[in-house]
């Protein structure tokens, strides 16, 4: 089919005149406006034409573009702020985002692509400058140098179910006992430990493998070179078996997979192949890629082999480093030690850290003052791949914060100063959600009840891995409302908080300071101390069936025999009595019996030693007790004080 020029004209919206002046330039012959063109000649036609039309909307965006000037604009901006930049008042730039489809306030952050257009169409150009932290951070962009790359160790990370081995196994690879020392057998963090293998280092992480330490298994991955996958075979795989599969193939990590408790009788190991096979864990004998080892942490069988294909592993991937560069790497715990202050377990991914050096992580900041390594002993430096403890933090970190170090003392100071204005903001803003009229709300519509909980641990992790198991639990009917968390021992602040909000108050693995439990105990306030971290699942959750049905149950606390009843004007009877047993306490709820039958049942209306109102008074002492609304006490009554327990019913597990 053949096209005429004037046609082709047509079709691409010019004149005939305008077409044959194309044709002549593109060397086409043709007579005239009537000539006719062939198919293939149009469409070089067509295509020239469009590639000339683009080229010259390329040069009018380059020349518009040229006479742009050039505005700063730091991120994150508000409206307000760059409508300030633009020199324009903010309803104006309200409006313009709201033809644009924006519906934003004042204090709403812009995204960079609409900052992008509305700046071009007011002339301008927008330049970001780099943040305090790219800053900070050039050091360590510095062009590789591949001459000084230098092999490093590789960082093993040992993954899986809880009770499969892991810790054992680390434990028979560094010849220690680290099993025994953990509180309910659980590895509560994560172990790091450099260990010599025919004289090649590896660094080894262990993992905690109870299912409350997602998140901590999580960062295990994420620091991890390989992740040996320990699988008991007499358990086969199991839910965190997966779980751990999943970090790792999200991480992109290797697995090598190490089938423990080979030692025991009638167990398959077969059978644990094929259980692996459904997650494209094939092994080698079985047609796959995976390295599977079998072994045995107790006896030590294959442990040998493993550790041979581990290095043969890591040779693969020729993992190598820059020791000349300023360290950074990430944090594997942080832990608040009695007498050092904040302390941090850090893995160097990269450079070298040396005593001196400022570090500055996500949340903190520091001169390091010592390193200790994972044997305990004080070092000087810590190159690539090496897990060490350092001190001199300014707070304890997050695991899974990254670190670098910074040479620019004052710049990195300032940095930190502005990041800790940053998380006061949005400390401030999370307490501001438990308002007054937020509880009022809540309660009026009579749909949430909720379990409010402060939450104080030891370590950053195992305070992260409670809280995700809390937040886990069904809620349905109530839920748990962490109002407060934190590493440290549980203080005053604590105490007067759960006073004010109604909260109980969970500590793991630390004490409560005295004024605290003044507080705690003058306000009756709940506040318990655990050292597993199952148990405070299991407690809540019971809790949260008690805040639906609670049981009530009495606990027997004290007797006083009455010796001698007094009248005292306007406050009626006193009994004066001795403590035989136990103590007697104002709060308590009494029984008074006589001759064995309970003849009244109720509360203390005052509760004296001489003159004075006490508290609580203890065996073998001598008291005044006032007793509400009865005034027939006599000489030889006993009274029982009894504090209420309450009891909350437990619901099977799912
Ligand atoms: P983790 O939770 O994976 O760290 O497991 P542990 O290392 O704490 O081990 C859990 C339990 O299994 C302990 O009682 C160990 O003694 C036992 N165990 C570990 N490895 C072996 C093994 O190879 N053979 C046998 N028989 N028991 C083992
Ligand atoms: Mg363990």
């Amino acid at each position: 089919m053949a096209i005429r020029v004037h046609q082709l004209a047509k079709k691409l919206g010019m004149s005939s005149k305008e077409m044959l002046e194309v044709l002549s330039r593109l060397n086409v012959p043709v007579k005239g406006h009537m000539s006719s063109l062939d198919d293939e000649t149009a469409e070089i036609v067509t295509h020239e034409l469009a590639t000339e039309q683009n080229k010259k909307k390329e040069v009018e965006v380059k020349e518009k573009e040229a006479v742009l000037k050039d505005l700063e604009v730091e991120f994150p901006v508000t409206v307000k702020n760059f409508a300030l930049k633009l020199g324009i008042k903010s309803s104006d730039l309200i409006q313009k985002l709201i033809k644009k489809n924006i519906f934003a306030s004042i204090n709403h952050n812009l995204d960079d692509v609409t900052i992008n257009a509305i700046a071009a169409e007011y002339g301008y150009k927008v330049h970001r400058p780099p943040t305090a932290e790219e800053v900070l951070f050039q050091d360590h962009h510095q062009v590789v140098d591949k001459t000084k790359l230098v092999p490093r160790p590789p960082v093993v990370t040992l993954m899986g179910h809880v009770d499969h081995g892991k810790t054992s196994l680390l434990d028979y690879i560094r010849k220690t006992k680290v099993t025994e020392k953990e509180a309910g057998g659980i590895t509560q963090h994560i172990g790091a430990y450099e260990v010599m293998i025919n004289k090649k280092a590896v660094t080894f992480l262990d993992t905690p493998g109870h299912e409350a330490f997602t998140a901590m298994r999580a960062r295990g991955a994420n620091a991890a070179d390989i992740i040996v996958l320990v699988v008991a075979a007499d358990d086969g795989v199991m839910p965190q078996t997966k779980e751990a599969v999943d970090h790792a193939k999200a991480a992109g990590v290797p697995i090598v997979v190490a089938i423990n408790k080979c030692d025991l009788p009638s167990i398959s190991v077969d059978k644990v192949k094929k259980q692996l096979c459904g997650m494209q864990l094939i092994s080698e004998d079985m047609g796959g890629k995976t390295v599977t080892a079998k072994v045995s942490a107790k006896t030590g069988d294959g442990v040998d082999n493993l550790l041979e294909m581990l290095l043969l592993e890591a040779e693969l991937l020729e993992l190598k480093a820059d020791p000349t560069l300023p360290a950074s790497g990430v944090v594997i715990e942080g832990k608040l030690s009695p007498g050092q202050g904040p302390t941090a377990t850090i893995l160097v991914k990269n450079g070298t850290l040396r005593i001196g050096d400022i570090v500055l992580t996500d949340s903190c900041y520091g001169k390091v003052k010592a390193m200790i390594n994972d044997r305990g002993h004080r070092v000087k430096e810590a190159p690539p791949s090496m897990p060490v403890e350092i001190l001199g933090l300014s707070g304890v970190p997050y695991a899974g914060e990254t670190f670098f170090t910074v040479k620019d003392d004052k710049k990195a100071k300032e940095l930190f100063s502005s990041r800790q204005d940053k998380v006061r903001e949005d400390n401030l803003k999370k307490t501001k959600r438990i308002t007054l009229e937020d509880i009022y709300a809540r309660l009026k519509d009579g749909i949430v009840k909720e379990l409010k909980i402060i939450l104080k641990g030891d370590v950053k992790g195992s305070v992260e891995a409670i809280e995700q198991s809390l937040g886990e639990l069904p809620a349905k009917e109530i839920k748990v409302n962490i109002i407060h968390s934190d590493v440290g021992n549980i203080n005053d602040a604590d105490a007067i908080l759960a006073m004010a909000s109604d909260a109980v108050i969970i500590g793991f693995n630390v004490k409560i300071e005295p004024k605290a439990k003044e507080t705690i105990e003058k306000e009756g306030i709940d506040a318990r101390i655990y050292s597993i971290i199952y148990e405070i699942v299991a407690d809540v959750t019971a809790a949260m069936e008690g805040m639906l049905e609670p049981i009530s149950k009495e606990v027997f606390l004290g007797r006083a025999i009455v010796r001698q009843v007094f009248v005292v004007s306007k406050v009626g009877k006193i009994a004066g009595c001795t403590i035989q047993k136990g103590t007697i306490a104002r709060s308590a709820i009494i029984k008074v019996k006589r001759s064995k039958e309970v003849v009244y049942e109720g509360k203390i209306s005052s509760l004296k030693r001489f003159k004075d109102d006490v508290r609580e008074v203890a065996e073998g002492f001598e008291c005044g007790i006032g007793v509400d609304g009865f005034n027939t006490l006599r000489e030889g009554d006993v009274i029982e004080a009894f504090g209420i327990e309450k009891v909350a019913r437990r619901l099977e597990k799912a």
